[in-house]
């Protein structure tokens, strides 16, 4: 038996979710028998998207159950083994996070590639990497020489977004929530400007003198009033990316709006939301592009590491205030050897 501590869910939060939403329990896991494979996680991921899981009723994900261990994307590494395929010192991926330890079926675990850093995993080469990747090709379409905003630009996804922006050749305008996050985007990511969305007052004048030339791609992250500045100078044939509004997340009843759609009537512009897990077989090509990037310096990526289990749910909820610069995660003990 290994004693391992969990997050549990323990209560539906309205508006703005706290820690009473959480426990921690202590719990003894198992050996594991044939087919299985126990496992010490060593990074685990908190997202945006977890606030709908704390939601009843349906969405594309899962509502977590009250009283149940919360989930959500980890890495790790095999302790001891009864698959054949996996041996400790292994590093794997599941959906097993919020907890230090876990038994499973090996084939559940995807095995990771050692020589890439295990928290990559989670940000830059994981789910939001993947996200920025697939919602800017393939629906952005983004060509040389256009501008393309990205709201929420210094997070985990508009981080990359931003990034993969500048390598197709466009100006790229980022928005982020303060000073410091907006000197990273134009000093080390290579935006061509980045507006503090806190302190610049008139969205849309703010927006005017950074994109002179109107706006061809948004690639929306947070919705609420930026979407309403965004859409009032788009250009013909524009393309918006939806890909999340987090600024809505904890509103009971989400704001009015956008007040400016009919701008992509007369502008036949195209908004489309997507949910990234419906195009996991687009993964290894990412991976290919993005990690390819990575290894020529042409990407870069930050990581905000909140330590140990009792912070998690604290690292969640930063998410809402703004506390990370690139990916949060949590760490929940040492790196493998
Ligand atoms: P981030 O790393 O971007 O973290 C969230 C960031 O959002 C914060 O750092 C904060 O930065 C910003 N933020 C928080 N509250 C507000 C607000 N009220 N208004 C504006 N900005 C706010 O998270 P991810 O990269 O994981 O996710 C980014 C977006 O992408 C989210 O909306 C998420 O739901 C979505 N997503 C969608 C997926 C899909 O399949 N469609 C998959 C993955 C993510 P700041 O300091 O700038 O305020």
């Amino acid at each position: 038996m290994t004693k391992s501590r969990q997050v549990l869910f323990a209560s539906r939060p309205a508006a703005m979710p706290t820690a009473a939403n959480f426990r921690i329990e202590e719990v003894e896991v198992p050996e594991p028998g044939p087919g299985e494979v126990l496992v010490r996680n060593v990074y685990m991921s908190v997202d945006p998207y977890m606030r709908g899981r704390m939601r009843e009723g349906r969405s594309y994900a899962q509502p977590w159950e009250v009283g149940r261990p919360a989930d959500g994307r980890a890495v790790g590494v095999v302790v001891r083994s009864g698959d054949p395929r996996l041996a400790p010192g292994d590093r794997v991926a599941s959906m097993l996070g919020w907890r230090e330890h876990y038994v499973a079926r090996g084939e559940t675990l995807n095995k990771l590639d050692p020589a890439v850093p295990l928290s990559a995993y989670l940000g830059v080469l994981g789910i939001p990497g993947f996200t920025g990747w697939y919602g800017l090709k393939e629906i952005g379409k983004p060509k040389a020489g256009e501008t393309l905003v990205v709201s929420g630009a210094a997070g985990a996804t508009g981080s990359v977004v931003v990034q993969i922006g500048k390598i197709l050749g466009c100006r790229v305008v980022g928005t982020a929530g303060t000073e410091a996050k907006c000197a990273w985007l134009t000093k080390e990511l290579g935006a061509d400007a980045a507006i503090n969305y806190r302190t610049a007052g008139d969205l849309y004048e703010a927006l005017r003198r950074a994109c002179p030339n109107g706006i061809d791609v948004y690639f929306e992250n947070v919705g609420g009033p930026m979407l309403d500045a965004v859409l009032r100078q788009i250009n013909p044939l524009a393309r918006i990316p939806l890909c999340g509004m987090i600024s809505q997340y904890n509103f009971e009843v989400p704001e009015p709006g956008p007040r400016y759609l009919f701008s992509m009537i007369g502008n036949r512009a195209l908004m489309q939301g997507f949910i990234i897990s419906d195009h996991m077989p687009r993964y290894p090509e990412f991976l290919a592009e993005v990690g390819g990037w990575l290894k020529a310096g042409r990407i870069k990526y930050e990581e905000t590491i909140v330590e140990g289990i009792d912070r998690a749910v604290t690292a969640f909820l930063g998410l809402f205030q703004g506390d990370n610069t690139g990916k949060m995660v949590v760490r929940l003990g040492p790196e493998p050897a």
